[in-house]
């Protein structure tokens, strides 16, 4: 039976680069205008899905160029590895939920993690749809087109949460409830967080500083090392998720 479900956020959680920041940067609509897009939608202006459908249509480069240009640059966290090789041991199962997309996903892990780790992660996300066969357009194709989120974390997790099976583990959650953590850097990870038991968020990233406004507790990662602790805390000391939470009021 699983002990704990690490649902995990993929670009610049699991990886320390974002792979779609990095290729509309260098492809798609200049930096500027992605910074600007973001600094609207921290503002509440506007939807996460039609500005990210905005910087994905703009990327002028096939989807396996994409792929083969991203296996060169992004890099995974350091401490990722030996978290997921004591997750693996210890019947604790770990989920990516994203707001990527599949083939880039699957790509990076294959490459940083080996084909075989890689294919054990269950990946709920986005996908992609080719346009034109012949030039490769390519564009996004949201899991819930009709939310602002294009991919509504806060869905997946509730669907996730009915499943009996995750991962090649066998789970029975509304017998024995596991301990949900999640693990994330930005603000689309927020209405997942809250279906959780325990957030990590990444040092120096929105996420916190969405936190800090919203009164949302969270424990702060630099790296996986430090999640692997705070996991190690609460399953083998028996801490109570509480006592990892750094801006919880009493
Ligand atoms: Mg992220």
């Amino acid at each position: 039976m699983v002990k704990a479900i690490v649902f995990s956020d993929f670009d610049g959680t699991i990886t320390l680069e974002d792979s779609n920041d990095t290729l509309s940067d260098n492809f798609g609509i200049s930096k500027d205008q992605r910074l600007e897009l973001f600094k609207e939608l921290i503002n509440s202006q506007g939807s996460f899905r039609d500005s990210f459908k905005i910087m994905m249509d703009n990327i002028n480069l096939p989807i396996d160029e994409c792929v083969e240009y991203l296996v060169e640059r992004i890099n995974l966290d350091p401490g990722f590895k030996t978290c997921l090789e004591y997750c693996n041991k210890n019947d604790i199962c770990v989920v990516i939920i994203s707001s990527g997309m599949r083939p880039i996903i699957q790509a990076l892990l294959r490459h940083l993690l080996g084909n075989e780790e890689a294919d054990k992660l269950t990946i709920v996300c986005n996908e992609t749809e080719i346009l034109d066969e012949k030039t490769g357009k390519w564009t996004i194709k949201y899991k819930n087109p009709e939310s602002i989120h294009g991919h509504d974390k806060s869905i997946s997790i509730d669907e996730l949460k009915q499943a009996t099976e995750l991962s090649g583990y066998k789970v029975d959650q509304a017998k024995e409830k596991p301990i949900y953590f999640y693990c994330g850097d930005g603000v689309s990870d927020v209405s997942a967080a809250a279906k959780c038991d325990l957030l990590f968020a990444r040092e120096g990233k929105d996420l916190i500083t969405f936190c800090e406004k919203g009164d949302i507790p969270y424990h702060k990662f630099q790296s996986w090392k430090d999640i692997l602790n705070g996991i190690k805390q609460v399953l083998e000391e028996g801490k109570d998720v509480k006592d990892l939470m750094q801006n919880h009021k009493h």
